[in-house]
C-alpha cells in the first residue's frame, strides 16, 4: 500500500481531501519550523515527518502548487496576486495568507499531527495562528528555528535547481545530477525558481530579517522556541533536533509506523 500523504486537503484547500492520510498517532506532534529561506527546513520536515508521522504543511507549497495544480482556468483572482508578490520574493500580505489558513484549518486537528513550515512569517500570523489553534482545541509543542550564516544561506539558494516534473530539489554543487539540468528520479528538466534568482533572494532574506526576531520573541516568551544550528549535513542537523527537542521538552516518541515521504 501506498502510505504518501498527498497533502491535498492542505495544498488545494476547499473541499479537497487527502486520499491516504496521517496514520493517526497516540500523540499527534505539532512544530513549527522557522528559518531563513534556503536553510533547509523543507528537508528538515521532511525527516521529522518520516520520524513523527506528522503532516509537512508548508506555504510555500500551497503557492507553488497554485501555479501549476489548478486544472480549470488556472488560479483564482487572490492567488495569481499571491503569486506575483512570491516571484518577486517579497511576503504574500497576511490577509491572503491568513485566509489559505483559516480555509485550512482542519488540518491543524489532523491525527497525525502537522509541522508547519514557512507560517507564520509575521507577528500578525503568529498571533492569528495561536487563536486559531486555540478555536481548535490544539497546542503546540515547540517551535523549530533553524540558524545558518547568510554567506551559506546564499550560495545554497542560488544553486539550487528543482526539477519542473516532480519538484526534486538538487544542487550544482553539494547535489549536481548525474546529468546536468536533467533529474536524476523522472528525466525531467532542472530549472531555478523565480524567487531563487538572485534579487529575489536579496529580497525574500531581508523580508525574512525584517520579521524573524519579533516571530522568534513571540515564541521565546512562550516557552516554545529550540534554536538549532543547520550548518552540517541535514542528518546530523535533524539528530541535533531531536537531541535538542529532549534536552528542553523531555521525551518525544517517534511515530509507531514511519510514513514515507510526503
Ligand atoms: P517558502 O517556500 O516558504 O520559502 O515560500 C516561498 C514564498 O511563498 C515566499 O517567498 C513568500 O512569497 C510566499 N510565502 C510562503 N509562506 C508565506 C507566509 N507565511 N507569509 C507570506 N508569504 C509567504
Amino acid at each position: 500500500m501506498d502510505l504518501k500523504n498527498d497533502r491535498a486537503a492542505w495544498l488545494k484547500g476547499g473541499n479537497a481531501r487527502c486520499s491516504v492520510l496521517p496514520q493517526l498517532q497516540p500523540h499527534p506532534y505539532r512544530f513549527v519550523l522557522l528559518g531563513a529561506p534556503g536553510v533547509g527546513k523543507g528537508t528538515q520536515a521532511k525527516l521529522l515527518s518520516e520520524h513523527f508521522g506528522a503532516c509537512h504543511l508548508s506555504t510555500g507549497d500551497i503557492f507553488r502548487c497554485a501555479t501549476g495544480c489548478f486544472e480549470n482556468g488556472g488560479p483564482a483572482p487572490t492567488m495569481k496576486l499571491a503569486l506575483a508578490y512570491m516571484n518577486r520574493g517579497k511576503l504574500v500580505p497576511d490577509e491572503t495568507v491568513l485566509s489559505l489558513i483559516a480555509e485550512r484549518s482542519r488540518c491543524l486537528h489532523c491525527g497525525g499531527g502537522f509541522l508547519l513550515d514557512g507560517f507564520p512569517r509575521t507577528v500578525a500570523q503568529a498571533e492569528a495562528l495561536e487563536k486559531l489553534l486555540a478555536q481548535q482545541g490544539v497546542r503546540l509543542d515547540a517551535v523549530l528555528s533553524y540558524e545558518l550564516p547568510r554567506r551559506k544561506i546564499i550560495a545554497r539558494l542560488s544553486g539550487r535547481r528543482t526539477c519542473a516534473k516532480c519538484k526534486a530539489v538538487f544542487h550544482v554543487e553539494s547535489l549536481p545530477p548525474k546529468i546536468d539540468g536533467i533529474c536524476d528520479n523522472c528525466g525531467g528538466q532542472l530549472v531555478q525558481r523565480d524567487d531563487d534568482r538572485p534579487a529575489a533572494v536579496r529580497t525574500r532574506l531581508a523580508a525574512y530579517n525584517e520579521n524573524a526576531d519579533p516571530v522568534k520573541k513571540f515564541y521565546q516568551r512562550r516557552n516554545l522556541l529550540v534554536s538549532v544550528e543547520a550548518v552540517s549535513m541535514p542528518q546530523e542537523t535533524f539528530l541535533r533536533a531531536l537531541e535538542k527537542l529532549q534536552e528542553t521538552h523531555g521525551e518525544f516518541q517517534p511515530s509507531s509506523r514511519c510514513l514515507s515521504t510526503l
